[in-house]
């Protein structure tokens, strides 16, 4: 096994893997040449930003780390138990309350943290998604959004110059990401991990669509400050015992509809059972103060969902499921991994909406459903579509075949195993992720098992078992039967 003492993980929110050509963004295209590419690397469903950064962080599934979507509805969290995870502030009292278990598994910082080794971020996303991976090691954080109320944060970006305010271009928020990654973190013989979360090209993805024009540009403009980054890298001796993950942490796909669960569920049938139940994304969430709800509250309610075209697959939490026909078991979809802690988050029901292959007006496939009232989006991710699971993944550094691709499944749950590898560390029996020994070695051949489950004959759940991990390729679409 290959042994590095630093490792950096880049991650490009939302870059969709096949929108990485040499047109769009030469010089990443080129660095594949140096590594290995993952063609089958999956995020972990829900395909929303904070529950990859959580699964990433620790190397477990959603079921166990309790991240479970954008936003959440907590009992802990009192009255209306809304959890908006983008937000810090919300995620931190949700630790104050309930004793430091805000994530549920330890994450990457806290094992460095055990071994003496540190953890360092510089981000432009949400304040949220940085807290998640620094939350007990709040040291080494540059994020022009917030300083946490940390004041040695406010003497740390300091030694950077001049803030750029949060609202800036985001290209001046990766240019000072990535000086801090490069000027601060990298040069720092104690980190060991430096992690580079930009929110681009996720966000012009979101307002202006795949392939559009502003997203063609946000891509070559990102392509050509990681050249300069990579350059001044090489130029400072700083890459040669470093191994690289560049990584996007879900796709994306074109939204062909705009309309949310609550709005849709106005005409379902009336169930006592909804009056118990929250909707919040793709999900129904059991409303605080309120009693789980019994399966045969439910029945009608499932079948009227399964009639409507705009609902791909229905996931019921994992007590709910063998009651409800139809439905698929939650966990499935974490091949079963599920900390009973965690139980308590998980939504009653889970809507992935349909989806297909259409291509959108610029020519870039992948069309949903999406569960969204915000008509301004031109583009969404969080549905059980092979492209909103389907991420980026290129490994690079000393011992890492070059100029390979590799298409044995692999997905952010195993960025921890792997990175704790390398670094000659033991992780927690909790881990569900496996370490991608294939980038090393190249005569690896993991055994893998395709893995079908059809609650009916028109619904069905597909994924890979590679070893002791699960990866959910897709939840059905509106047209299983033409798939077949
Ligand atoms: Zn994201």
């Amino acid at each position: 096994m290959l042994r590095v003492q630093r490792v950096l993980l880049l991650v490009l929110d939302g870059l969709r893997p096949d929108l990485v050509t040499p047109e769009t963004m030469p010089f990443l295209f080129s660095l594949e040449q140096q590594g290995m590419r993952l063609r089958h690397y999956s995020a972990a469903y829900p395909p929303h930003t904070r529950v990859q950064v959580a699964t990433m962080c620790t190397g477990t599934y959603p079921g166990q780390h309790g991240i479970i979507s954008n936003v959440m509805v907590l009992e802990d969290l009192g009255e209306d138990g809304l959890l908006d995870t983008s937000d810090y502030r919300q995620l931190k009292a949700l630790d104050d309350l309930t004793q430091g278990q805000a994530l549920l598994q330890l994450p990457l910082a806290d094992l460095l943290a055990a071994h003496g080794k540190r953890l360092a971020v510089a981000a432009t996303g949400s304040t949220g998604s940085t807290w998640i991976w620094v939350r007990t090691q709040p040291y080494r954080v540059v994020n022009p959004r917030s300083t946490f109320g940390i004041a040695d944060l406010v003497s740390l970006r300091e030694k950077l110059g001049e803030v750029p305010e949060p609202n800036a271009d985001s290209l001046e928020l990766a240019r000072y990401a990535l000086a801090a990654a490069r000027d601060l973190f990298l040069p720092d013989p104690e980190i060991a991990v430096t992690v580079v979360w930009l929110n681009e090209p996720d966000a012009t993805y979101h307002f202006t669509g795949l392939g559009s024009p502003e997203s063609l540009t946000i891509q070559r403009a990102l392509d050509a400050l990681l050249e300069r980054f990579f350059s001044d890298l090489v130029n400072r001796g700083l890459l040669d015992d470093l191994l690289v993950f560049v990584l996007s942490d879900h796709g994306h796909s074109t939204p062909h509809r705009h309309h949310s669960l609550r709005e849709l569920l106005r005409e379902a049938p009336t169930t006592p059972a909804l009056k118990h139940l929250v909707p919040a994304a793709d999900f129904l969430f059991r409303r605080p103060g309120e009693p789980f709800p019994k399966p045969t509250d439910l029945h009608s309610l499932i079948d009227w969902l399964l009639e409507q075209p705009w609902v791909g697959a229905v996931l019921a939490h994992p007590e709910l499921a063998p009651d409800l026909p139809g439905t698929l078991d939650m966990g499935l979809v974490w091949g079963n991994r599920l900390e009973p802690a965690a139980l308590h988050r998980l939504p009653a029901l889970a809507v992935s909406p349909s989806w297909d292959s259409k291509p959108n007006a610029n020519g870039i496939p992948g069309s949903v459903a999406a569960l969204t009232d915000q008509v301004a989006l031109r583009s969404t991710h969080g549905a059980g579509s092979p492209f909103d699971l389907r991420a980026y993944a290129l490994l690079l550094g000393p011992g890492i075949q070059s100029g390979v691709s590799s298409a044995i499944p692999a997905g952010v749950v195993d960025i921890v195993p792997t990175i704790a590898a390398t670094l000659g560390l033991d992780t927690p029996p909790s881990v569900a992720g496996r370490v991608l020994s294939e980038a090393f070695d190249p005569g690896r051949q993991p055994a893998l098992q395709r893995k079908v489950v059809r609650p009916r004959p028109d619904r069905y759940l597909r994924g890979t078992q590679v070893e002791n991990t699960f990866y959910l390729d897709e939840l059905s679409s509106a047209q299983a039967d033409e798939d077949e």
